[in-house]
């Protein structure tokens, strides 16, 4: 199998993927470019292509209920689930912690 390559657009550096986490890559997946740490988000499949995303400070909650990972820029509000429309109140204090988890 082969491995991936896509350029991050904010610093030129060349992340490499593995072919099997490329295959579990879905649009609009976020990567973490390896160089500079700056949020991809996946607008391509074939062929690879990314684009920045601004401002992500990893405030990324899992929905209780379905585990989509909802993109939450307002800590401290309520978030609704864009695929299953529950509401509900993060726990803020969990997040910055979950950088640690990366398979990246
Ligand atoms: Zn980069
Ligand atoms: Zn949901």
């Amino acid at each position: 199998m082969e491995d991936f390559e896509v350029i991050c657009p904010a610093c030129n550096e060349t992340n490499t993927i593995a072919a099997e986490d490329y295959q579990e890559l879905t649009e609009n997946d976020v990567l973490e470019c390896d160089s500079c740490g700056a949020y991809l988000e996946v607008v391509s499949l074939d062929p690879l292509e990314v684009l920045v995303v601004e401002d992500r400070e990893g405030f990324f909650v899992d929905c209780p209920r379905c585990e989509t990972a909802i993109e939450a820029d307002e800590p401290g509000e309520p978030v609704t689930c864009p695929e299953c429309g529950y509401t509900f109140a993060p726990d803020w204090s969990d997040i910055g912690e979950e950088e640690e988890e990366s398979k990246w």
